[in-house]
């Protein structure tokens, strides 16, 4: 295929052009560098600087490169961010979005995979929560997911009969985390919210100390509690995404999590226990817009993508991002 990946030089962007090109596709990345890095685009990618909202460059690249295939990362992902400036989430992630959808449907654009999130559900009144549960996000950054998904559907049913219909697969990620087990591929984000991130930070000294959010949940613990998905694992469920739509697959929106929770306080100790480090970990109050536990039911994905975790493992996915952020710090 020849497939364009926006925000390819992004964290999971760049382990999921790397596959790619290893699965022999073409592939063109199109990145803003808000958050991105030239070094993490594999040199096999053709690389265009450029903005998801410019329809008219994205519209040549389109067609330049015979453009099938849309894998779009492109986005802002800090929840508490997204909280306190909605305006910039609903720009770049719906406007932007809806311009990038727009451009695709115009150029003849067959395949597209859309990373959403399950901040979509909010609150799920279940233990695991499962595609056909109540959708109703707590926060600007769910909301622009839930609204960007929403625009894909309605554009792939306006455009079904077209000789080259649009589909969709939306992706609703869990909490992405871990790095390449090659080593060179990581997560870089300067200012870094997420916890294992910001764990390993604490663990190797980059910062004194880190926050635990919110101890007063009503979660095993008191901390909350989470799926945390393998960087790689995530990244093949979009080749897998891309192969189910190209065999004729319905548009459709999938969990992408393992179906296993771990509370911040099991994350912290897995991280001490990989790097060797007793770093501070201070308990503070709640951060806003933060769901108490979120888990994915995976059955549809597996059943429907052949999607096989590879990595579902807590240890693992430390180890990864911790032996890369001691790589990334060495390398600046
Ligand atoms: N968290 C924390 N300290 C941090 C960063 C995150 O206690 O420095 C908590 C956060 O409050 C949430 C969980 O870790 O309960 C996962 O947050 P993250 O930002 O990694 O992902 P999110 O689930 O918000 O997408």
């Amino acid at each position: 295929m020849n497939i364009l990946v926006t925000g390819g030089a992004g964290y999971i962007g760049s382990h999921t052009v790397k596959q790619l090109i290893d699965a022999g596709h073409r592939v063109v990345v199109l990145d803003n560098f808000y958050s991105g890095h030239r070094w993490a685009i594999d040199p096999a990618a053709t690389l265009v600087e450029g903005d998801i909202a410019d329809s008219d460059s994205v519209s040549q690249v389109l067609q330049t490169h015979n453009i099938d295939s849309v894998v779009h990362f492109a986005g802002y992902i800090v929840v508490p961010e997204s909280v306190s400036d909605p305006f910039k989430y609903y720009e770049n992630n719906v406007v932007g979005s809806l311009r990038l959808i727009n451009a695709c449907e115009q150029n003849d654009v067959q395949r597209f995979v859309f990373s959403s999130s399950a901040a979509v559900y909010g609150l799920p009144d279940s233990k695991k929560v499962d595609e056909n549960a109540r959708l109703n996000p707590i926060n600007p950054y769910g909301n622009s997911k839930l609204i960007t998904e929403m625009t894909l559907n309605d554009v792939a049913n306006a455009y079904q009969h077209k000789d080259t219909p649009f589909k969709f697969v939306a992706l609703r990620y869990f909490n992405a985390a871990g790095a390449q087990i090659a080593g060179n591929l990581g997560q870089a984000t300067p200012e870094a919210t997420h916890l294992i991130k910001v764990a390993c930070e604490a663990a190797t000294g980059k910062r004194e100390q880190m926050k635990l959010f919110g101890t007063d949940y009503d979660t095993p613990d008191g901390s909350c509690v989470r799926d945390y998905i393998h960087v790689e694992d995530l990244a093949a469920a979009h080749l897998k995404a891309l192969d189910y739509l190209a065999d004729g697959g319905d548009s459709i929106r999938l969990n992408c999590g393992y179906g296993q929770g771990y509370s911040v306080k099991e994350v912290v100790a897995m991280v001490k226990k990989v790097s060797g480090v007793d770093f501070t970990a201070i308990e503070t109050g709640r951060r806003a817009g933060d769901p108490p536990s979120l888990i994915a039911d995976n059955t549809q994905i597996k059943r429907l993508l052949g999607w096989k975790p590879q990595y579902d493992d807590l240890e693992l996915i430390c180890r990864t991002a911790f032996n890369w952020e001691q790589t990334w710090q060495a390398r600046q």
